[in-house]
């Protein structure tokens, strides 16, 4: 079993202070959050809990650093390395940053050690690029006898709030705070209640690395409260959200007060689509791995299989053994393939959803139960026979339960993929690629894969269609996200 360092041992020995304007504090009244970690159920951290006037000095914090320019005002070469510094830093702690992920979040500590935490660090180096690229248009413009110089600057939308959810807390802070900086803006990240203590530590890495004090400020606290009232702000310019799209609705009626800009990156059911011609050998493993990777705690989890009917069953029996093969345990403990769910209210919502599939006539084929006697696992579960529009098939369930379903032909599988809600991801397995091509273009969703599912590229936008959100995360968009296009004319 993986031990704790002895700098994540002091890191979690006291009650974590939160950053406003570049000082470390208490919330004004005093209310502790507690974190859990998930594979035991036990108390492992705390953090003090920012309420809604803290939402307001934070958002004082980031407008005084916004207008003065702190940040905005130095070179972008000045910036941009910064951000690589943050990076390095990250690189530096990884150990730490993981052992945070892992205890409070649930990871597989090997996962989070070589995969999140270089890929959140990544994400910085990535957009520290941009700093130096952010251009504008020059144009000609057409008036009848008069001329201009007319140019359109990319100018940092303003002070933005970035609210995070529990899962990939610190991807999904980087995802957020790296193209946020890199434009320009002030920010106030607002971590899940769940998971605070690894965006924390990021605060201490960002500070550091020169950011400015009151650039990022970084307040854990009740959704309904810090994160309603940074939404409510008129201060806050824009607001970029990862969570639920139920959720995320409240935000379009909360944001609509002061016109407030929104990037929303909702829920997912995404279609793992596999045509009787595809790789088996490749397209089964990845099946479980789309569904089971991160006990099914991902916004792309391929959480719908269809199957050609030809391979239809053997497609369940890859499902089935793969997921009596996973050993479920502490994600410290290097023997761990699966993780536990992140609470024992998520996995009791899990659990009610696989129940109301067996009354709906749903066949689970394996798992459908919690597992063990601490913490909070759930087994691996594979269900057949879900009629396309009942709840397991529509909803997300955001935990380790596939349904998987035969389809006939290309254009039953098209109609069966794109009959959902929600439109965040997809996969399409097939050897023939004119096919692929042909059928990317009529999934509804942002991003598309073709022989492989889940793999994150920086450089490519990534977000939903329909309920799985509004905008984009990643690459040129992700930083325009962050960006106000102004015109300008000057008359000759
Ligand atoms: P959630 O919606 O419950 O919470 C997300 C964040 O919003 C948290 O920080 C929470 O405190 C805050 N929040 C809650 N109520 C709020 C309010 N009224 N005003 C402002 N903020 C509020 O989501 P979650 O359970 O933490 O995360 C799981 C969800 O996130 C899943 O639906 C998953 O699909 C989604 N997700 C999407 C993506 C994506 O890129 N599309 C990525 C990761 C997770």
């Amino acid at each position: 079993m993986h031990q704790l360092s002895a700098s994540t041992i002091d890191f979690l020995a006291s009650t974590r202070p939160f950053l406003v304007n570049g000082r470390w504090q208490a919330g004004r009244q005093g209310g502790l959050l507690p974190c859990f970690d998930p594979a035991t159920g036990d108390r492992m951290g705390e953090v003090h809990m920012a309420t809604a006037a803290d939402a307001n000095d934070a958002v004082g914090a980031a407008r005084a650093a916004f207008d003065d320019r702190r940040w905005r005002g130095k070179t972008p070469a000045e910036r941009q390395a910064i951000l690589l510094k943050v990076a390095d830093l990250m690189m530096r702690d990884a150990q730490i940053l993981a052992e945070l992920e892992t205890a409070n979040g649930g990871k597989l500590y090997g996962g989070a050690l070589h995969g999140e935490i270089p890929h959140a660090a990544e994400t910085f180096r990535y957009y520290a690029g941009w700093v130096t690229k952010i251009g504008g248009q020059l144009f000609e413009p057409s008036v009848p006898g008069r001329q201009y110089h007319g140019f359109v600057r990319d100018d940092p939308v303003g002070v933005a709030a970035l609210i995070t959810p529990w899962n990939g807390a610190l991807v999904s802070a980087a995802w957020k705070l790296a193209p946020a900086l890199a434009a320009g803006c002030s920010c106030i990240l607002k971590p899940a209640e769940l998971t605070p203590l690894s965006s924390l530590y990021l605060g201490a890495l960002l500070q550091e690395a020169g950011v400015p004090d009151g650039v990022v400020n970084i307040l854990p606290g009740a959704g309904r409260d810090v994160g309603a009232a940074l939404v409510r702000d008129p201060g806050v310019a824009k607001v970029s959200f990862t969570g639920s799209t139920a959720v995320g609705r409240g935000l379009l009626a909360d944001s609509a007060q002061n016109v407030t800009r929104l990037s929303l990156e909702l829920g997912g059911k995404s279609p793992f689509i596999i045509f009787a011609d595809a790789d088996l050998d490749a397209a089964l493993p990845a099946a479980a791995e789309a569904i089971f990777s991160n006990a099914g705690q991902v916004c792309v989890a391929g959480s719908r299989i269809y199957a050609e009917r030809a391979i239809f069953d053997r497609v369940v029996e890859a499902l089935r053994a793969a997921a009596d093969g996973y050993r479920l345990g502490p994600g410290f403990d290097p023997a761990s393939t699966m993780g536990p769910l992140i609470s024992g209210a998520h996995r009791s919502r899990v659990d009610a959803m696989v129940g109301q599939a067996r009354a709906d006539g749903a066949d689970v084929v394996t798992g459908g139960r919690p597992v063990g006697e601490c913490g909070y696992f759930y087994a691996p579960t594979v269900i057949v026979g879900a009629a396309q529009d009942s709840a397991i098939v529509q909803e997300e369930v955001f935990g380790p339960v596939v349904v998987v379903a035969p389809f006939d032909g290309d254009r039953e599988a098209i109609a069966l993929a794109n009959d959902s809600g929600y439109g965040l991801a997809a996969s399409l397995w097939t050897r023939d690629t004119s096919r692929a091509l042909r059928l990317a273009g009529e999934i509804e969703a942002g991003i598309i894969w073709i022989n492989d599912h889940g793999i994150p590229e920086l450089a490519m936008p990534i977000g939903g269609v329909k309920r799985s959100g509004i905008g984009r995360e990643h690459g040129l968009e992700g930083l325009k996200a962050f960006t106000e296009p102004r015109s300008v004319m000057l008359r000759l």
